[in-house]
C-alpha cells in the first residue's frame, strides 16, 4: 500500500525501516586547507553535524556514516561532543561509490528504505526529505536536484565547445538520494559486475535501467567545496534562522549558604570556605539556567521536572539534571541560540573560574562556546548577597525550533 500513487506519509506511521548513508569519506582537498571540509564550523556547529542532524527524526531507524579511515577517531569524537547518536562510524572506500557500498553493507538487513547523503551538505531541510521519503515509496529511486540557471557547455579537451544541451532538460543533482534497499542493492552489485565508476548513486540506478524520479529541491542545498562556500552557508543559514520565530526565557535562583558543603557554581567547584543548601548540589548557576531554557520551551520549571521531593535528586550534580533539560528540548525539536547567565554574590571573587564554567556549560549543553556567557556581578555589600547569606543566579535563554 505504501506505494500507492498519491499515498501521504505520516509520521509514526509504519512504513518500513528507513536507512540513512552518510558519506564523509571525501579528501576535502579542494578547500586548500588541511582539514577535511565537513569537520569545518558553520555558524558553530561542523558542516557534518549539521549534516546528520538533519536526518536525525523519529521515523528514520539507522543512520551510517563513512568516513575516511584516518579520521574515524575524529569522526567520533565530534559526534560525542555534539552528542549526535548514529549506529556505526565505517571506513570508507578511495572512490565515493565504494564507501557508499561500504555503507550499504553496514546498513541491518532489514532496511527497505535508504538515504544516501553527502556529510557536505548541512543545509537540507526537513521538507525536502520527506519528500523525498514520499516520493521514492512511489517510484524506487528519488534524486533530489535543482534545474540549472545557466546555459551547459560541452567540450573537448582543448576547451571547444562542442555542443549546448538544452537548459529546460537541465538538473544539478544534490543529495539526499533515496532508493529501495533492493534496488541500490542490486545496482552496486552491477556497478560491480561491469566495473561502472560513477560520481552519485542515481546513475547506478540509470545505468541498470531502471527510472529515477528527479524531485526538486532547494538552491540553498549546497555542497560545501571551496572556502567560498562555507561563506554562502553562512548567508543562507541566516536567513533560513532568521526566517524562524525566537523564543526567549528566563530564569531565577537563590541558594543559602552552608558550611560543609562545597561550591558548586555552572559544573565547577569553586575555592570557597562555604557552600549552598539545597537538595541536590545546590549549584545556583545551573537551576537559573535551567529555569531559562525550560521557561523559552514552555515546559515549566525545575521543580515540575525534578522536584524536591524525590530522593532520586539527593545530592544529585545539577549539571547532569541540565543534560536532561537539553534532551528534553531537543525532543521538542528547540535548538539553543545562545544564554547568558549572571551570577550576583559578594563572595568569593568568580572572575578566575568563568572560562571553565563556559567550557563545562558547553560542552554539556553540545552548544559553540560562543553561544554561552556567564557573568559574576557583588551587590556592593546590599542586600542578602551583599551580607554573603547566599548567591543569586539570573539567566535569559533563547531557543529556535
Ligand atoms: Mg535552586
Amino acid at each position: 500500500m505504501f506505494n500507492a500513487p498519491g499515498h501521504f506519509f505520516k509520521v509514526g506511521e509504519d512504513v518500513g525501516k528507513v536507512g540513512v548513508i552518510i558519506a564523509a569519506a571525501g579528501q576535502g582537498s579542494r578547500m586548500g586547507e588541511s582539514e577535511n571540509k565537513i569537520f569545518l564550523p558553520l555558524e558553530g556547529i561542523p558542516v557534518l553535524v549539521r549534516s546528520i542532524k538533519n536526518f536525525k527524526q523519529p521515523w528514520i531507524d539507522e543512520i551510517v556514516v563513512v568516513g575516511r579511515s584516518d579520521e574515524q577517531d575524529k569522526i567520533r569524537t565530534l559526534l560525542d561532543r555534539w552528542k549526535v547518536s548514529v549506529d556505526k562510524v565505517v571506513v570508507g572506500g578511495a572512490r565515493r561509490q565504494d564507501s557508499v557500498e561500504f555503507g550499504l553493507k553496514a546498513l541491518s538487513e532489514k532496511v527497505e528504505w535508504v538515504f544516501i547523503h553527502d556529510g557536505a551538505r548541512p543545509l537540507v531541510t526537513e521538507a525536502t526529505i520527506l519528500e523525498s521519503f514520499k516520493q521514492v515509496q512511489r517510484h524506487q529511486a528519488v534524486g533530489v536536484g535543482v534545474p540549472v540557471k545557466d546555459t551547459i557547455k560541452v567540450i573537448d579537451s582543448n576547451n571547444y565547445i562542442i555542443n549546448t544541451p538544452k537548459r529546460e532538460q537541465l538538473w544539478a543533482i544534490q543529495t539526499p538520494q533515496a532508493f529501495s534497499y533492493e534496488l541500490i542493492k542490486n545496482a552496486y552489485a552491477e556497478a560491480n559486475l561491469h566495473g561502472w565508476e560513477v560520481t552519485d548513486d542515481c546513475s547506478l540506478v540509470e545505468k541498470i535501467g531502471a527510472k529515477v524520479k528527479m524531485i526538486q529541491g532547494e538552491n540553498t542545498n549546497i555542497k560545501i567545496t571551496t572556502p567560498e562556500d562555507l561563506e554562502i552557508a553562512t548567508m543562507f543559514l541566516n536567513k533560513m534562522v532568521g526566517g524562524l520565530p525566537m523564543r526567549t526565557g528566563i530564569g531565577y535562583d537563590v541558594h543559602r549558604f552552608a558550611d560543609d558543603r562545597p561550591l558548586i557554581l555552572a559544573g565547577i567547584q569553586i575555592d570557597h570556605a562555604r557552600g549552598l543548601s539545597g537538595h541536590s548540589d545546590a549549584d545556583v548557576a545551573t537551576h537559573a539556567l535551567m529555569d531559562s531554557l525550560l521557561g523559552a520551551a514552555g515546559l515549566g520549571d525545575i521543580g515540575r521536572h525534578f522536584p524536591d521531593s524525590d530522593p532520586e535528586y539527593k545530592g544529585i550534580s545539577s549539571i547532569l539534571l541540565l543534560e536532561r533539560v537539553v534532551n528534553l528540548l531537543a525532543k521538542k525539536q528547540y535548538r539553543i541560540n545562545n544564554v547568558d547567565l549572571t551570577i550576583i554574590a559578594q563572595k568569593p571573587k568568580l572572575a578566575p573560574y568563568i572560562d571553565q564554567m563556559r567550557a563545562s556549560l558547553s560542552k554539556i549543553m553540545a552548544v559553540d562556546l560562543d553561544a554561552i556567557n556567564v557573568k559574576a556581578t557583588t551587590t556592593e555589600g546590599l542586600g542578602f548577597c551583599g551580607r554573603e547569606e547566599g548567591i543569586a543566579a539570573m539567566a535569559v535563554a533563547t531557543i529556535v525550533k
